[in-house]
């Protein structure tokens, strides 16, 4: 075997580019996935790559803010009524965790995470020449309400006092001038000039070409069930497939790593907040920058090939139905703010399983059990934006090399200490 042989368990957008990362530094890699590689929650996301995105969901006066919404019956976010303890448990450190102080130590690890991605994607996709329809065109935050578009102000100070992140805000009437596609008598905007966007299924698929060609071995529909181990070092992995085996493993589940609970050693806290969107072709008047409708938290990627609309948040389990009622909140948000909200036909109806930890922040470490598994998972609504920056830090963290970020943030051993 030669020196470098790394398993990845998952093919996602974060099992990819570890792919990618550790096979440009000499590894051998097989990625291995339960079913499809890229076609669970890196699929149909809204393709974001937002350093805008600096808080985390963890926010004072969230809690209240979403129960306040979910009594309104049309709410963006559901959370289905349980006894499961491990859901109860995690709600209760959600909420524990919303207040200022672990709302910025969240927001720094963000903030740090999210910008050295958006340099390497802008490396990657350059370099590379990938075909996934990169666009540095910004986002827009729109607000429905003036006063709800004001008070934004406050926050956006705040991220550029403490984080350099800022956005340019557009009252109502200039709104509609720099945005045509967007109705008139809206409240207002705020732009982010730092972001951009992705076709996340091209990106897939030309990172796993060139993977293809690297001599990368993807193997699928192989579930795997267990880890076989020899004083603290994992030979091979069981899968529905066969024994794979490997002197490097990297485990990128997505939503599925509780599921590996036990044989990890851990207690993962990661619930799925289940997400929709829909894609059509472009309608005319198709915007022309990315759309977040604030108080309805629906977003809209206008893509090269395509548009599409997404979001909602649901905690529900691992529930696999699609939901028509949120389907079509999607589309009556759309028809709020939008001259042209949608069009037919509708190409795909999809959901996808976010990996949601209370913290709102990922878990990019070695796994203390084992001398050679690491965990790349839990990387909520942003996996899309940090796929590369985790694909790095796992490259470096598996060769022993100095990481480009301070890693304490995403650690395994948080889990463990007693004020979480
Ligand atoms: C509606 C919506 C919009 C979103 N928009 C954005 C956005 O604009 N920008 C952004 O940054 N993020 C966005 N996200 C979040 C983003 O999609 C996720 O954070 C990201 O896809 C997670 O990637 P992942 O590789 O960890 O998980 P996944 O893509 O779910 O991949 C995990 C893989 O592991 C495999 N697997 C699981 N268990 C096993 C096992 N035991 N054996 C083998 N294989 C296994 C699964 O089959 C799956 O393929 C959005 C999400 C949703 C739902």
């Amino acid at each position: 075997m030669s020196e470098h042989q790394t398993v990845i368990i998952g093919g996602g957008v974060i099992g990819t580019l570890c792919g990618w990362y550790l096979t440009q530094s000499g590894h051998r890699v097989t990625i291995v996935d339960r079913g499809v590689c890229g076609a669970a929650c890196s699929k149909s996301n809204c393709g974001y790559i937002s350093p805008s995105h600096v808080l985390p969901l963890t926010v004072p006066g969230v809690v209240w803010k979403s129960l306040k919404s979910m009594m309104s019956g049309d709410s963006p976010f559901y959370v289905k009524p349980t006894l499961n303890p491990e859901r109860l448990g995690w709600f209760l450190k959600f909420a524990r965790r919303c207040n200022e102080r672990d709302m910025l130590e969240a927001a720094q690890v963000l903030h740090e995470l999210l910008q050295a991605s958006t340099r390497l994607y802008e490396e990657l996709i350059h370099g590379e020449r990938l075909a996934c329809e990169w666009r540095k065109d910004g986002l827009l935050f729109v607000y429905q309400h003036e006063r709800e578009y004001e008070e934004y102000e406050k926050t956006n100070r705040m991220t550029q006092e403490r984080f350099g992140v800022s956005a340019r805000p557009l009252s109502g009437t200039e709104l509609v001038e720099f945005e045509p596609a967007l109705k008139s008598g809206l409240g207002g905007a705020w732009y982010f000039d730092c972001d951009a966007h992705l076709r996340p299924d091209r990106l897939l698929a030309e990172l796993r070409s060139r993977l293809d060609r690297l001599g990368t071995r993807f193997v699928e529909q192989a579930e795997v069930t267990e880890f076989i181990s020899e004083g603290g070092t994992v030979r091979s992995v069981r899968t529905s497939q066969g024994e794979i085996a490997g002197n490097r493993f990297v485990v990128a589940t997505g939503a599925w790593t509780p599921f590996l609970n036990q044989h990890l050693g851990l207690k993962i806290p990661i619930q799925p907040g289940k997400g929709y969107s829909l894609t059509m072709p472009r309608p005319r008047i198709c915007p022309k920058y990315p759309l977040i409708f604030e108080e309805h938290r629906v977003a809209i990627t206008p893509f090269d090939s395509g548009y599409r609309i997404g979001s909602t948040m649901e905690f529900a389990g691992y529930d696999d139905t699609l939901n028509e009622r949120r389907l079509s909140l999607l589309r009556r948000s759309a028809e709020i703010y939008l001259r042209e909200p949608y069009t037919e036909p509708i190409e795909e109806r999809w959901f996808g399983w976010r990996p949601m930890t209370w913290d709102s922040k990922p878990l990019i470490d070695r796994v203390p059990k084992y001398a050679n598994v690491w965990l790349a998972a839990g990387h909520n609504m942003l996996g899309l934006s940090l796929g590369a920056v985790t694909g790095k830090l796992i490259a470096q963290m598996i060769n022993g090399e100095p990481t480009l970020l301070d890693t304490r943030g995403v650690s395994v051993a948080r889990l463990s200490r007693r004020s979480a």
